[in-house]
């Protein structure tokens, strides 16, 4: 039993790379990719590094268009990082920081008696 997850491309069906946010046949944007945080470049939070992934920008040229835009949208920018970090899971699979806070929150007021709430994958 072979339990390999194999990937094909949304528009001309070859084979993927298991984290390829783009087909290397047609260039076409895959649908099921998620943003995650845990990638090669982050410094701080990931979200500059996340965007970039997805977009297949460079991580250097988010960065600079990210800290330029904190100037310009006089800080906005930093809450918008700051949101999109809550929002955003660190690895596929996993919860993103707000989930699980949202989670942890409802958790305390379950009562031991209920049943625990059926959780998402
Ligand atoms: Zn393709």
């Amino acid at each position: 039993m072979t339990d390999t997850p194999t990937r094909t491309c949304s528009a001309c069906r070859s084979a993927l790379d298991p984290d390829a946010t783009r087909c290397p046949q047609c260039t076409q944007r895959q649908p099921d990719v998620v943003l995650t945080r845990d990638l090669p470049g982050r410094v701080a939070g990931g979200v500059c590094a996340a965007l970039a992934h997805h977009f297949s920008w460079d991580v250097t040229l988010m960065r600079v268009l990210f800290v330029s835009s904190i100037a310009v949208t006089g800080g906005v920018a930093f809450w918008v990082y700051l949101a999109m970090w809550l929002m955003t899971p660190f690895r596929a699979h996993e919860r993103a920081p707000l989930a699980r806070f949202f989670d942890a929150a409802g958790n305390l007021f379950t009562s031991p008696n209920q049943q625990p709430l059926p959780t998402r994958e």
